[in-house]
C-alpha cells in the first residue's frame, strides 16, 4: 500500500512549525527527497545538540567547526513538535559532539524519555554517533528506552580515510556489538552509502561484518555530491544492483534491508520494527 503524501502546504505548514520551535531536521538540512512521504506517514528525523559538527566527512553537507552549549529546552520542544504532528515514529540523531565529554549521550538519553513518558506508544530510534567509543556514554543512552539503536558504518573500511575522517571502522562495529550485549532486546541498525568508489566485494564484506555483530537492519543508499567542494559520486547504481544487494543481505540474516538511490538511513524506519 502507498504511504499518503504531503501536499506542498501541508509540507510548509510542517516546516513552519519546526522552524518556530527552533527543530533542526534531517529530512530538511538534506533535502531529502522522501520528505513528503515520511512526514504523511508519520515519520521524521530530528537532529538534536545543534547543527555544527565536529568532524569532518567529506560527504556530508552539515557545517564543521565549533559548536554551541547544549540547549537544554530542546527535548521539551521536541516533544511538543512529535505531539502536535502527530508523529508515530521518531528518529533522533545529531551531529558528533566530541567537544562535549559524554559526547550528548545524557541529553539523547533525555530526549528518549521525554518522548517514551509523554506520548503512548510512540516508537523511537537513535541514530548515534561513535561516542569515541565509550561504552558509559553508549549505556546512558540505551537506558533511556529507545526501540532501535542506529549507527551508521556509511562505506567501506579502506575508504575511512578519505569520507569519514575521525571515525573508525571498528569502533563503529564496536557500538552495534556493544549495544546488543549490554541491551539485547534492542534492535540494532546501520546503513551503507554507495558511490564513493567500493567494489561489490568490499560491500558484502562490510554485510557481513554487520552481521557478526549481530546487526538486525540495513539500508543501502546511493551517495549524491551536494557540491563540488565534496568527495565525488563515483558511481551511480543501478535498481538491479541495489536489488541483488538487498537479495544478498537478506539472504545473510538481516530481519529487514531497505535498499534503493532514494533510500536514506531513516527512510521507512517504521516498517522494520513491526518485524
Ligand atoms: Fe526524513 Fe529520513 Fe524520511 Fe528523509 S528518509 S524525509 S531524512 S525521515
Ligand atoms: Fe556529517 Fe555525521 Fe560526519 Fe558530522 S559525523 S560530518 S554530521 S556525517
Amino acid at each position: 500500500m502507498n504511504k499518503p503524501r504531503l501536499l506542498l502546504s501541508e509540507t510548509h505548514a510542517v516546516k513552519k512549525l519546526l522552524r518556530d520551535l527552533r527543530l533542526n531536521t534531517v529530512c530538511e538540512e538534506s533535502r531529502c527527497p522522501n520528505i513528503s512521504e515520511c512526514f504523511g506517514s508519520g515519520t521524521a528525523t530530528f537532529m538534536i545538540l545543534g547543527d555544527i559538527c565536529t568532524r569532518g566527512c567529506t560527504f556530508c553537507n552539515v557545517s564543521k567547526g565549533k559548536p554551541k552549549g547544549i540547549d537544554e529546552q530542546e527535548p521539551y520542544r521536541l516533544l511538543d513538535a512529535v505531539k502536535k504532528l502527530g508523529l508515530k515514529y521518531v528518529v533522533i540523531t545529531s551531529v558528533t559532539r566530541d567537544d562535549l565529554p559524554d559526547g550528548g549521550a545524557e541529553h539523547f538519553a533525555k530526549c528518549v524519555s521525554i518522548l517514551k513518558k509523554g506520548i503512548k506508544d510512540i516508537k523511537v530510534e537513535v541514530l548515534v554517533p561513535d561516542f569515541k567509543g565509550s561504552e558509559e556514554a553508549l549505556r546512558k543512552v540505551l537506558s533511556s528506552g529507545p526501540d532501535v539503536l542506529n549507527h551508521n558504518v556509511e562505506t567501506v573500511p579502506r575508504l575511512y580515510r578519505a569520507v569519514r575522517k575521525g571515525a573508525s571502522y571498528k569502533r563503529s562495529l564496536y557500538i552495534l556489538k556493544k549495544s546488543k550485549e549490554l541491551f539485547p532486546h534492542i534492535r540494532t541498525k546501520s546503513a551503507i552509502v554507495l558511490g564513493f568508489g567500493e567494489t561489490k566485494e568490499e560491500v558484502v564484506s562490510v554485510m557481513q561484518d554487520l552481521r557478526n555483530v549481530e546487526c538486525d537492519f540495513l539500508t543501502i543508499g546511493q551517495y549524491y555530491q551536494p557540491s563540488f567542494k565534496h568527495h565525488p559520486t563515483v558511481k551511480y547504481y543501478t535498481y538491479e544492483e541495489f536489488e541483488e544487494l538487498r537479495r544478498i543481505a537478506l539472504s545473510m540474516g538481516f530481519k529487514y534491508v531497505a535498499s534503493g538511490p532514494n533510500v536514506r538511513s531513516s527512510y521507512k524506519a517504521f516498517e522494520s520494527v513491526s518485524i
